[in-house]
This record gives C-alpha cells, structure tokens and sequence, in this order.
C-alpha cells in the first residue's frame, strides 16, 4: 500500500511484510520476532492479527501521542541540526523493558484491545493529514518514536513517501530490533535512524526480549548504516544492570569499528520507571566515566545527556491540539472501513 491508496478512514491495512503458510497461518517479517500467527491471532506487538490467513495491521494511522520539538532531542546532532521535527507514536512495541517510561503507549495492551474490538476512541490520522500538520507546525522533518515503529511500519512507509514528496525529512528512533526486509523497505525514504544499543550482553535482552540477540541488533544496525541511511546511536546507562565500564568501552569500539570514529553515540541518564522503580537515576560520574572512555577509544562525537533519560510523550499536549479537525469526529469508535468481512459485518467484531 503506499500513500495514494492510504484509507481515508480507519481500517486494518495488510501486513506489507507477510508470508503465507500452511493451513491459514502467516508469519510476520516486519521485526525479528517474526511471528508465527493462525486466525485470529495477534503478534507479539498485538498491533498485527491474522484474519482468515491474512495478516492486517490493526494500528495504521493510530496516534497516541505528538510533539514538535528540536531534532536534538530524538537524540540526533548531525543531521539538519537547529531544525525542528514533529515526532508521532502509535500503540505497541516488540519489546517489554521493565524500565521504559511510555508503557500506556508501548505496550499499549489496554488501546490495541480496543481496536481490536472495534471499541477505540483512539485519533486516526491519514498520512496526508499528519504531513500537512508537521508543516503548519514549522515542522522540516517527522520523528516515529515512542515505541519501536516496525510494528506500524505500513504507516511509516506511507507517511515517508509522502513526506519525503514535499521536502521533510524522516527520523525512526528504533531498537534496532528489525528486519532486513523491513529495512530495505524503508531505506529509500527513512534519511535517519536513532538507534539503541542497550548492552552487549545476550542476558540484557534476553530480559526484555527473549528472542533477542546482542548480535542481531548490531547486525540490524550496520544494515541500515550500509543502506545509506543516516545512523546515529543512544545507550541508556542503567546502574547494576549495563553500567561495566568494560561492556561500555565495547559499545564504543563496535561503534568505531561498524559506523566509524565520527559517528555520534548518545550516552543518556536513567530514571526510575515501573520495575525498575527501585533502581536510582543513573550518577553523573558513570555517564561521564563511559564518554571519556568512549573518547579514548577514538571516537570524536559522545554526547552526555545528564537530564535527560528516552524520548518519552510522558508530557505531550494531546494529539487534538496539532490536528486541524473536529474532536469528534478524530475521535469517534474506529470501526474497520473495509467490507472483507461480507455479511458477516465489520471485521474487527470478529476478533478472537
Ligand atoms: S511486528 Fe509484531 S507481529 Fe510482526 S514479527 Fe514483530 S512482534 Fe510479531
Ligand atoms: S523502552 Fe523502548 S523498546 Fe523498550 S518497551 Fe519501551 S518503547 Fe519498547
């Protein structure tokens, strides 16, 4: 699907990356995960189902949250630095950190349900009219943050070529967690990618993704940095759990060895958040111990952020206040538009 045929109204859109299988079932290619699903099942992500052998996503065009603000703080330092970029999540992620500080939207179990039912209030928003808001805005680019945006990449690919049409550029703020497939995808209109690398050790990731692997997000990384985007990386330094000055040293020279010693890598502080609340805010002397040691193994551009922690929507104005529509209608029940489910009615009232 790409912008021009993009649904006016909410509907599920199918999957772009799918394959079929026997008896029905699907799988997934969008993020490593790649999920095996029957009929009715949902992704790992619970934004993908499987409807009669067909894979749809569920939260095309779905907005949780907005923000225009400096393009620094995705983090990105060398790309159209001084502009300003409209950034946009939506519900889900392939990912479960017990300290993320977005979960309402990340997980976003309870918003995903909705949708499935055919419940949700939640803003839609085609691509056309979120390119049109980041420019009223002063917005030059558009950020996909929040959560990982594999799992709405249909919506990403759209918004991008619309985007790239009339002269914004792209963020995807990502863990990195994704396919080949899907990168490849949207290499052509993504310009940048922020990148976590949240530890070199397989048990890190294993905790919060248990397919997970150190070397598959490395791999992911470099990918992308090959496919000409533009890659910058952020690691989140969280005490007792990746704060081993030799792991950090090791960040910085896979860095050095994979994007090149002026490739810029985000080092941010920790907060406390849902299970990891007991764990303090991350001391000064441990971000700035991984930035001179990132220094001393060659590379030139280590960013210290000392206040701030992710790219959290924890503070945004609601979405309404940037989309030049009616509440109601923004948000009335989404209900799916498309006629697939013949007499038996509208097809998310068939979620099992
Ligand atoms: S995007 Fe969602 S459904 Fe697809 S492979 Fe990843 S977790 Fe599974
Ligand atoms: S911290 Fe990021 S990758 Fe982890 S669950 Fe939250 S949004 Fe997903």
């Amino acid at each position: 699907m790409t912008a021009r045929s993009a649904p006016e109204t909410y509907q599920l859109v199918p999957t772009r990356l799918q394959e079929r299988l026997a008896n029905g079932t699907t799988r997934c290619h969008l993020c490593l995960w790649r999920c095996k699903l029957g009929h009715g099942q949902r992704g790992f992500c619970q934004a993908h189902v499987n409807r009669s052998g067909t894979l749809y996503n569920l939260s095309y065009g779905i907005l949780s949250s907005i923000e225009v603000g400096s393009i620094e703080g995705k983090p990105v330092r060398h790309y159209r630095s001084g502009s300003q970029v409209m950034s946009v999540g939506s519900y889900g992620c392939n990912f479960r950190c017990g300290g993320c500080h977005n979960l309402e939207i990340s997980w976003g179990t309870a918003a995903l349900d909705d949708l499935a039912r055919g419940e949700s209030t939640a803003a839609y928003v085609t691509p056309q009219e979120l390119v049109a808001a980041a420019q009223r805005h002063g917005a030059e680019g558009i950020a996909f943050t929040y959560s990982e945006p594999a799992v709405w990449l249909e919506y990403v690919l759209d918004v991008s070529e619309l985007a790239q049409a009339q002269g914004l550029y792209t963020v995807y703020v990502s863990n990195s967690f994704v396919t080949d497939e899907a990168l490849t995808l949207m290499a052509p209109q993504v310009d940048v990618l922020c990148s976590d690398i949240k530890s070199l050790d397989d048990d890190f990731y294993k905790a919060i993704c248990p397919v997970a692997r150190v070397e598959q997000v490395l791999t992911s990384i470099e990918t992308a940095a090959r496919l000409g985007i533009h890659v910058e990386t952020r690691t989140n330094i969280i005490p007792g759990k990746n704060d081993d000055p030799v792991m950090l040293r090791g960040i910085a020279e896979w860095i050095r060895d994979h994007l090149g010693a002026d490739s810029p890598w985000h080092i941010t502080k920790f907060f406390p958040a849902y299970k990891l609340s007991h764990i303090a805010a991350t001391p000064s002397e441990t971000l700035w111990r991984a930035h001179d040691m990132a220094r001393a193994a060659g590379l030139t551009n280590v960013y210290v952020y000392d206040d701030k922690g992710c790219d959290c929507a924890t503070e945004n104005l609601p979405v309404d206040a940037y989309l030049d529509q009616d509440a109601q209608a923004l948000h009335a029940v989404k209900k799916c538009a498309a006629e697939c489910c013949g007499d038996e009615g509208i097809l998310l009232k068939k979620y099992e």
